[in-house]
């Protein structure tokens, strides 16, 4: 019999990924809210969001608008919050440079109808509780999922990146939150360096997962600040570029 002592496993945060059946759904529009100048929240309704799910926070739908030649084109926007039984969704949209999705959504009007895909599938992050949250104004809905679902032992350090005072935003969460807001002008969303700054001051266990979404070339700068200059583990580091700069649809989901 082996007696030697067994050393206690390592944790790591699980990233469970769960396939859903690929659905379209006809949606209506039936609310739009300016909640901060330049972040459009959307209410969609249809029976057939009765079987809508959306476990992963960071999950995203496709919305299927025209293009600017009547084209249809698809763009990725995170299901903000749900709700199966009155048949609602939520969408939060940052309003920039108009690409089909932000003409549309800049456009809705109540009664007015969308076609919503997915999503496909769903990556549920668990074994965390202590997490930094870094986002620009895309990544706010995912930023505010993550916040309002954490657990009441959770401690959350989030940076939100947006241009002005007027577009932070409020999360209540059970957790211990501490959040911090970056500023910097729409002309200069591809430069990380605030950014990184910010995180030079903020402390960093091995266990914290650190969770990134941005312009591609900032999230990727992170990545390669916390990796290298930090030397954060990589199970406890997710990075994706939401968009990026001066090209339509091309999100990089994970940045290697
Ligand atoms: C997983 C995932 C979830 C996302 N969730 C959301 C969400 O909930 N809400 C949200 O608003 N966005 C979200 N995004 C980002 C969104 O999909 C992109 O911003 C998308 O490009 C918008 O489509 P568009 O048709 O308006 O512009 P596109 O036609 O794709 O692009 C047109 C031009 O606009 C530029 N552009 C695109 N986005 C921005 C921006 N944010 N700021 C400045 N210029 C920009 C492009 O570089 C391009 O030059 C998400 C992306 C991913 C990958």
């Amino acid at each position: 019999m082996d007696t030697s002592a067994t050393p206690s496993s390592p944790t790591y945060p699980v990233i469970d990924r769960v396939r859903h059946e690929l659905k379209r759904r006809e949606l209506t529009v039936e609310a739009i809210q300016y909640i901060t100048p330049q972040m459009i929240r959307i209410t969609l309704r249809g029976e057939s969001l009765s079987d809508f799910v959306s476990l992963g926070a960071d999950d995203h739908v496709k919305l299927v608008v025209p293009g600017a030649n009547g084209e249809m084109e698809m763009r990725d926007y995170t299901p903000r919050s749900y709700d199966n039984e009155s048949g609602r969704l939520v969408l939060d949209f940052a309003v920039h440079e108009a690409g089909p999705a932000t003409k549309w959504a800049l456009d809705a009007k109540p009664g007015s109808t969308v076609t919503v895909a997915g999503p496909r599938g769903s990556a549920v992050i668990t074994g965390v509780s202590k997490w930094v949250l870094v986002g620009d104004e895309t990544a706010l809905p995912a930023i505010g999922r993550l916040i309002e679902q954490a657990g009441a032992g959770d401690v959350i350090t989030a940076i939100g990146v947006v241009t002005d005072r007027n577009e932070e935003q409020q999360f209540a969460s059970p957790a211990r939150l501490e959040t911090h807001w970056v500023h910097r002008p729409a002309s200069a969303v591809s430069d990380p360096m605030p950014i990184i700054e910010k995180l030079d001051g903020i402390a960093l266990t091995a266990d914290t997962f650190v969770w990134v979404a941005a312009e591609a070339s900032v999230a990727r700068a992170i990545k390669t600040y916390l990796t290298t200059g930090r030397k954060h583990p990589l199970p406890w580091l997710k990075a994706a570029g939401y968009w990026t700069r001066g090209l339509a649809d091309s999100s990089i989901k994970t940045i290697d």
